[in-house]
């Protein structure tokens, strides 16, 4: 079931990048679910309004289960989510998608470089980002794109050790990957399996 999904998600972003979109907004899709949902995915992706999920994995109502977070951030209402969308619908896959030119990671990269602080609650973003910006920055080619890589990699890692995901990895009812969204091809490729 797993990898049947993570089948079906690239079988749609294919679709996507083809331009052979099948998304069905019909109203006799939106009555057959009205009464109950079972998404096959999860995906936490960013709030970036080049990369909404439903589109580019061609995915209709009902079909995934989307949480976005500027840079794929956890707090708790992201953890809590994702456990609910586990715990009681089921559902056996978990994406932490990362994109291309991802305005969190650069403006966190701008505000360390520059040795400032972010006003308020953007302040809890940038600290979130640090240690993906850092490794980042370790190599001088594609800083950013090297960032949004390592971000992907540190939220999936996350994951895997929240208590409820932990448990349902190890009995075979969930999988956590990371991909990354390349914002001009419009491909999605993999970062972590
Ligand atoms: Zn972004």
């Amino acid at each position: 079931m797993t990898n049947q999904s993570l089948q079906r998600l690239l079988e749609g972003n294919r679709r996507f990048v083809e331009n052979k979109s099948q998304l069905d907004g019909s109203e006799k899709r939106r009555r057959e679910i009205a009464t109950g949902q079972h998404p096959f995915a999860t995906i936490l992706g960013c709030v970036d309004s080049r990369v909404p999920p439903e589109l580019i994995f061609d995915q209709g109502l009902g079909e995934l289960f989307v949480i976005r977070t500027a840079g794929e951030v956890l707090d708790q209402a992201v953890l809590g989510s994702i456990e609910f969308g586990v715990e009681e619908l089921k559902i056996p896959l978990l994406m932490v998608l990362g994109h291309k030119n991802c305005g969190a990671i650069k403006a966190t990269r701008e505000i360390l470089h520059s040795h400032a602080k972010a006003e308020a609650d953007i302040d809890y973003l940038v600290q979130e980002l640090t240690l993906a910006v850092e490794i980042g920055d370790e190599e001088q080619e594609n800083p950013v794109d090297r960032a949004v890589r390592a971000q992907v990699c540190h939220v999936v890692e996350r994951l895997r050790q929240a208590p409820i995901l932990k448990t349902a990895v190890e009995h075979g009812e969930l999988k956590i990957v990371g991909a990354y969204y390349d914002l001009d091809s419009g491909l999605v490729e993999m970062v972590i399996e």
